[in-house]
């Protein structure tokens, strides 16, 4: 198994760093998924680019029948976040999007996997099914929900995935359910100083239902989130503006909370547009669920994490982590002081981390969301962490974009491709273990069955 991935070390390698320059963000990552559905293909691979009403979607196959082992996969990069590979900002081109989650090694990764467990199925060590999900615009919590919704997971027994990050370890902590929803109001122009009064200003519904809002938030339970920005809030003062629009983020740890906060952003919204003689319309882009972890899954991650072993790095390399460090000694400390109270590992002289922390935070609110939470309400699904940047270099930074582009990125990628290669393995082996996996995912959603977040006819949008 391991030989599979070594044996293809430069081509994986060299298929990250296209995605990497290609940098395209969700829902726009045509040449990435290409370039992965090509790669696929030729390593035998059954190939369907554009599934699920999204053209930068694909599925990937090889073997037959049960069990069907899936592996998820993203190449979305995040806008504005270019980075030239070097341990100082300079953008790669000026403006354009970034690997600022490292999602070009998220994705290889996991087509590493996916061949390592097709080289086992031909060779006859093992049999059943293996798949790639190639999940598009993940940052916009998207893509995974409509592949849900599409039965594209209907048979699946195990799925597991992986993420770009600065420590190895599992993740299982509950990360929260979202809606992610733009308002926008319609009012009616007039001058702004002549005829104010013939005006209807859209601007002011938005604020005002941002006022609303923000006093909401002292009674909302603690562990929701919301968010927003103003996408439009007209064009020139001396115009009362007619059309403006706020873009809101609601998250939670369930499902309902997250409704239940949603509607009562909708009330403020409701609110503003009767304050201002404005109307309004809501254009739903999609909605996620939380993550349901699984301990048996978890453990055999871990399990095969230790058998791989944490990234080691070079010299050349420990360097370049130092000089990042320095452009963020605070995040730094934060986690050299992390690593000493939670984990009790003592990280203060170290840049990188080298070790394997075990599973943390299981089951605890993590402030941030993935539609990788759609997938686990519907298959059992665990999800490592690999180390791809410093201790100082957390996710969404210019920090993490460089880093995805050099060896300390593919040296993540490659320990990650292993690690899920040889649980892909162990599942097929071992269908007892897929049995159990089931019982403990079955436990879990008994109470919470899957309904989709999205709305009737919901189509992705950019
Ligand atoms: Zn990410």
């Amino acid at each position: 198994m391991l030989d599979s991935i070594e044996k293809r070390r430069e081509k994986l390698v060299a298929l990250s760093d296209a995605i990497w320059e290609f940098a395209e963000p969700g829902f726009k990552e045509h040449k990435s998924s290409k370039a992965i559905a090509d790669f696929l293909e030729q390593e035998g691979f059954k190939v369907s680019l554009g599934v699920a009403d999204m053209p930068t979607a694909l599925v990937a196959e090889f073997g037959n029948g049960k069990p069907v082992v899936g592996f998820l996969g993203e190449y979305d990069a995040l806008p504005r976040l270019s980075q030239k590979r070097q341990p100082a900002k300079e953008p790669l081109e000026e403006g354009k999007a970034g690997h600022g989650c490292g999602h070009n090694l998220l994705g290889v990764a996991a087509v590493g996997a996916a061949i390592a467990l097709k080289d086992a199925i031909e060779s006859g060590e093992v049999k059943g099914t293996v798949r790639f999900y190639g999940c598009p615009a993940e940052e916009l919590l998207a893509g995974k929900v409509f592949m849900v919704r599409a039965g594209l997971f209907d048979d699946v027994d195990c799925a597991l995935t992986w993420h770009p990050f600065y420590y190895n370890s599992i993740w299982a902590a509950n990360f929260l359910a979202m809606n992610s929803a733009k308002f926008n109001f319609h009012g009616r122009t007039a001058h702004a100083a002549y005829d104010p009064y013939n005006g209807k200003s859209a601007l002011d519904a938005v604020e005002l239902m941002n006022v609303g809002t923000n006093y909401l938030r002292e009674h909302i339970i603690p562990d929701a989130r919301m968010h927003y920005v103003i996408t439009n809030g007209g064009g020139e003062p001396n115009i009362v503006p007619a059309e403006a629009t706020v873009w809101y983020y609601v998250r939670a740890p369930k499902r309902p909370q997250v409704e239940e906060v949603y509607n009562r952003i909708v009330d403020c919204a409701e609110g503003a547009a009767k304050m201002t003689g404005t109307t309004f319309d809501i254009e739903f882009l999609t909605g996620c669920y939380n993550v349901v972890s699984n301990d048996v899954l978890e453990a055999l991650l871990l399990e095969k994490l230790k058998e791989v072993g944490a990234p080691e790095y070079t010299e050349e390399e420990l360097r370049f982590a130092e000089e990042l460090g320095k452009t963020a000694p605070e995040f730094l400390e934060k986690t050299r002081t992390m690593f000493r109270e939670q984990f009790g590992e003592n990280a203060d002289d170290k840049y990188i981390c080298d070790t394997i922390i075990p599973v943390m935070d299981k089951g605890k609110p993590l402030p941030g969301s993935t539609d990788v939470g759609d997938v686990s309400h519907v298959v059992p699904t665990a999800q490592l962490i690999v180390t791809t940047s410093p201790l100082s270099v957390t996710t969404h930074s210019w920090q993490f974009a460089a880093c995805a582009g050099t060896t300390i990125g593919q040296k993540g990628m490659l320990v990650a491709a292993k690690t899920l290669g040889l649980a892909g393995i162990e599942l097929l082996k071992k269908p007892e273990l897929v049995v159990k996996a089931k019982e403990v995912f079955e436990k879990q959603i008994k109470n919470n069955p899957y309904a989709s977040p999205l709305p009737p006819g919901a189509k992705p949008k950019a």
